[in-house]
């Protein structure tokens, strides 16, 4: 069964770290900003100083996604 809460990063209290594309170690989180989008999040690398900016989005449910299919391809949904 699809899970009915998405995973948003911008509700989680920790962010991953991501690979740095300088030097391959692990760039750690420094910044969160709310926007209207999501959240705008600053990434830096302790080893060579390297910084990166992405910005995440809200996420649909896997529920949401499933229905989406369901009605486009016609499924009729079981009750419960
Ligand atoms: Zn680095």
């Amino acid at each position: 069964m699809a899970s009915r809460d998405p995973f948003n990063i911008v509700e989680s209290p920790v962010v991953a770290s991501i690979p740095c594309i300088g030097c391959g170690n692990n760039m750690h989180c420094i910044r969160r900003q709310q926007v209207t989008a999501g959240e705008v999040q600053l990434f830096m690398c302790a080893a060579c100083g390297n910084s990166s900016e992405r910005v995440v989005g809200m996420q649909e449910s896997d529920e949401d996604i499933q229905s989406a299919i369901e009605k486009s391809l016609g499924i009729a949904r079981k009750a419960g």
